[in-house]
């Protein structure tokens, strides 16, 4: 093989970038693992235990880890996926292209000869077919340069194997949603305990915070979407109550905790003289709105049917007393707001 070859490769920390990486190290190939963060995810990138991380592995397979972070520059990718989305909020081919070309730059910046991912074609429907993977190449701006070496055999060399930098004869060919070939590689490779699976950390991908988001990006447009209520849509029981106006409750100590960060310009609805949830109210709220986010902040409390209840309403230095009764737990109402 020839001289001193380097690689960036794209870590999730789930098994398939894992196999890649052991594959081509296996080759003698210096390789720096990239971990791309897009903002959508908790930073942990762990396993479900919360035991390992993607550094953890980066260090149990013996290379460096680089952590990229592009949530600033994403939003244009969130927001105007050229390729649409998934099921839920979820441009997994855009996303991959962006970290692709957040590779590309680093293999520039480091000399390094290529960049690999650990696709395998057929895997996953909306991002690792055959076109896409196409699409990926034609479109990172660096296609004869990006590796994959768990489908390699399946696709076009690319410049690092026809320069003799890679052993085409040791990638493989893997294809489709089995599983089978890459435990048994894991095994050989001896790396079958080290994965975390990091890429069911997305929020993205996930269907109640994807209902959330479209929500909010209902109210506020892509213009005025208020990126720094992120977090928000993660935490609490969320009710539209009207176009312009939304209430989260939250559902324990821990989210009242949570919530407050955010006050700043929201409506605050608390309690008084029973125990149970706040919320914070988004947008602007008519007389109905505010009373109607009062009733079901009480409907979380301990207040009984019917009881009045003091709820003390305020934003910023505004703030009134509502005295109105609790929302029945069986009041259609609750559901048919839902969020
Ligand atoms: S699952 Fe999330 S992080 Fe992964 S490619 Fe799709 S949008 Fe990007």
């Amino acid at each position: 093989m020839a001289g001193h070859v380097k690689a960036i490769g794209l870590l999730s920390g789930g098994l398939d970038s894992v196999l890649a990486v052991a594959l081509l190290k296996q080759q003698g190939i210096e390789v720096t693992g990239l971990l791309v963060r897009t903002g959508f995810t908790d930073h942990k990138e762990s396993s479900p235990d919360g035991s390992r991380t993607v550094s953890d592995v980066a260090n149990a397979l013996g290379i460096p880890l680089r952590i990229e972070d592009i949530s600033r520059e994403y939003w244009t990718t969130l927001f105007y996926p050229k390729h649409g989305y998934g099921k839920n909020m979820n441009p997994c081919l855009d996303c991959h292209l962006h970290m692709v070309r957040v590779a590309a730059r680093i293999m520039r910046e480091e000399g390094a000869d290529f960049v690999f991912t650990g696709e395998v074609m057929g895997q996953r429907p909306k991002s690792q077919m055959a076109h896409q993977l196409k699409t990926v190449l034609e479109e990172s701006g660096i296609s004869g340069s990006l590796l994959r070496p768990l489908s390699a055999l399946r696709l076009a060399p690319t410049i690092p194997e026809l320069e003799g930098k890679v052993d085409r004869s040791r990638l493989k060919g893997f294809f489709g949603r089995q599983r089978g070939p890459q435990l048994a590689l894991a095994r050989e490779l001896g790396v079958e305990h080290l994965a975390v699976a990091a890429g069911g950390n997305c929020f993205l991908t996930n269907k109640e915070f994807s209902d959330r988001f479209k929500d909010h990006l209902a109210q506020f447009g892509k213009e005025h979407f208020p990126k720094e209520d992120v977090p928000l849509l993660r935490i609490g029981r969320h009710f539209r109550l009207s176009p312009s106006a939304k209430v989260i409750i939250s559902r324990n100590e821990e989210e009242y905790e949570l919530l407050q960060p955010y006050k700043n310009g929201k409506y605050v609805f608390e309690l008084l003289d029973v125990t149970g949830a706040s919320a914070l109210g988004t947008g602007t709220f008519s007389e109905e709105d505010l009373i109607l986010a009062s009733q079901l902040t009480g409907r979380y409390s301990k207040a009984v049917k019917r009881e009045t209840l003091r709820v003390r309403v305020t934003r910023d230095d505004w703030e009134r007393i509502i005295e109105t009764t609790p929302l029945d737990k069986d009041d259609p109402r609750i559901e048919a707001l839902r969020i």
